[in-house]
């Protein structure tokens, strides 16, 4: 799709494109709104992620929701299916949140980064990790739903959350489980991603990390009573 078709500018105003910021910026809408917002991330090329991807998989929930989670980029799962949280750590989740007794409906789900980045390996897509560039051409997208959601919690799941919402210096290995001053929202944490979860190979130490996760999914709920 050409920038023209994204309200951008055209070839013909060459000097116009230098000062375009190379980012999600020039795709926000002049009047967010999660609808708006999500229509216009449909047609984001702010980075080259879209060039592999399916989709744009924006967040999802109530507009009223006052608990948002944030994880780090969609899945294959997600890619297909256009929804975040929906592929195994998304089932985990639900699981972990289900414990908490928090109900998913009332949530919103998204990611820091709004395309599925992968590598082929054999006839398998295995996610990549989004580097910085990336994450930081994004970042406008989760920036813009907070915004409009005004939401009393959010928690990063995983390092790529908190590095786009908490600073690239931010150490979710040494804060994890914190609640976290920041002008983002009243209440914020960040903790371990579920798909970390998946990947622990000794089962012991999994139904641990689980307990954990839950726990801090309790206290979270303690917040929005
Ligand atoms: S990853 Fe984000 S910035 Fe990059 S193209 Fe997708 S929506 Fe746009």
């Amino acid at each position: 799709m050409n920038a023209a078709a994204h309200g951008g500018v055209t070839g013909a105003e060459p000097w116009l494109n230098h000062r375009l910021p190379k980012d999600a910026r020039r795709f926000l809408p002049p009047r967010p709104t999660l609808t708006a917002l999500r229509k216009a991330a449909a047609s984001c090329t702010g980075c080259d992620l879209y060039k592999n991807a399916t989709q744009t998989v924006f967040g999802a929930g109530p507009a009223t929701a006052r608990l948002m989670l944030v994880g780090e980029q969609p899945g294959d799962a997600e890619d297909r299916e256009g929804l975040p949280f929906v592929g195994p750590a998304g089932r985990l989740l639900d699981r972990a949140l289900v414990a908490a007794c928090i109900d998913r409906s009332l949530v919103y789900v998204t990611n820091a980064v709004k395309h599925f980045k992968w590598v082929q390996r054999g006839k398998r897509r295995l996610h990549a990790k989004p580097g910085a560039r990336e994450i930081e051409a994004c970042r406008p997208w989760p920036e813009a739903e907070i915004a409009v959601l005004a939401p009393a919690v959010i928690v990063c799941l995983g390092a790529t959350a908190a590095q786009a919402l908490l600073g690239r210096d931010f150490r979710v290995t040494q804060r994890r489980g914190e609640l976290i001053p920041s002008t983002l929202a009243p209440h914020v944490m960040a903790t371990i991603h579920p798909s970390s979860l998946l990947r622990e190979p000794d089962k012991a130490r999994r139904e641990a990390e689980f307990a954990r996760f839950v726990a801090e999914l309790h206290r979270i709920a303690a917040l929005l009573l």
